[in-house]
């Protein structure tokens, strides 16, 4: 393994490739936005900047990781020699179908095909594939560039010798990587995310307001962030598609996404990347401010 291509350059796709150059790794970064590219490699550059600050890494390690990464517009001049492609790009069934049918076409017999999905079955993309063996799931957690954890995910055709590939690889980005089955929302998402839509729920029913539901979680059961500004980290979009899978893959009522998730959505408050969902975000600033629309004299159904 030494050439690697990652497709997408949104939240994980810049982290994943950021670890990968990091670990000396070439990685060849593709995105259908030239606007995601450059936001990407300034997002790696001010990450690297913080590691550089706190003396985890040297300017000359900062300088190394930038230059092992190119960036490109089309998966066709970077695939060539991939020893594996991460696709990481929207979480959208059709469109991942879409571009798996692609790398198979454009990547060499023995390059290895990975998705970072959070939730779309890995046997389902592999079978659109000439080589379902050497397709895989390999989710990392965000941010990546801190998140330990990757859950490898093993279609029904995965092989044995790709999966330990992939768990020694991920062992040598410094990951820990946990191999589990192909059923909706794998392990991770498949326990994350009702916890987020009840959390959802507890805001539309007006159990509570966001800041004393995320408390409740943060202080009551240790978790280092609320489930509400974990949906707005994650993106409220990709929270939505995920419970789609789960609700479409086990037929059960219990995933049903919350309304309020769907109308923030279709309304455009993604969460973190969009500036707003259920707090406001503001470039550079940590501040936690509940949005507008969540404050605490109106219900959230207003
Ligand atoms: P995102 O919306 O931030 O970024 C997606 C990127 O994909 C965009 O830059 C978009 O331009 C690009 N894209 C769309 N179509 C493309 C194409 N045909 N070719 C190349 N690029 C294309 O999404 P994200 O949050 O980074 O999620 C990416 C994947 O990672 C999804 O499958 C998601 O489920 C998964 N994931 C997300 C998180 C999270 O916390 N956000 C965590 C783990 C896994």
């Amino acid at each position: 393994m030494k050439n690697i291509v990652v497709i997408g350059a949104g939240t994980m796709g810049n982290g994943i490739a950021h670890v990968f150059a990091m670990n000396g790794y070439q990685v060849g970064l593709v995105d259908i936005s030239e606007t995601a590219l450059e936001k990407a490699v300034a997002t790696i550059s001010k990450n690297l900047d913080r590691m550089l600050k706190k003396e985890r890494i040297s300017a000359e390690d900062k300088a190394n990781t930038l230059g092992n990464i190119q960036t490109a517009t089309s998966l066709a001049t970077v695939a060539a020699n991939a020893d594996l492609i991460v696709e990481a790009a929207t979480e959208n069934i059709d469109l991942k179908l879409k571009i798996f049918k692609q790398m198979d076409a454009v990547a060499p017999k023995h390059t290895i095909l990975a998705t970072n999905t959070s939730s779309i079955s890995i046997t389902k993309i592999a079978a659109v594939t000439q080589r379902p063996d050497q397709v895989i799931g390999m989710h990392f957690m965000n941010p990546v560039p801190i998140m330990k954890l990757v859950e490898v995910i093993r279609g029904y055709s995965t092989s044995d010798a790709v999966t330990k590939t992939i768990m020694d690889l991920s062992k040598d980005l410094s990951k820990v990587p946990v191999e589990v089955n192909d059923y909706p929302g794998f392990v991770a998402n498949r326990i994350l995310m009702p916890m987020i839509n009840e959390a959802i729920y507890s805001l539309f029913e007006g159990v509570a307001g966001v800041e004393e539901i995320d408390t409740v979680m943060k202080l009551g059961m240790a978790h280092p962030m609320g489930p509400l500004q974990l949906a707005d980290f994650i993106g409220l979009d990709v929270c939505l598609s995920i419970l789609k899978v789960l609700q479409d893959g086990f037929g059960n009522p219990k995933y049903a996404p919350c309304p309020l998730l769907v109308n923030m959505v279709t309304a455009g408050k993604m969460g973190v990347k969009s500036g707003e969902g259920f707090y406001k975000h503001i470039r550079g600033s940590k501040e936690l401010i509940v949005a507008d629309q969540f404050n605490k004299n109106k219900t959230a159904l207003v």
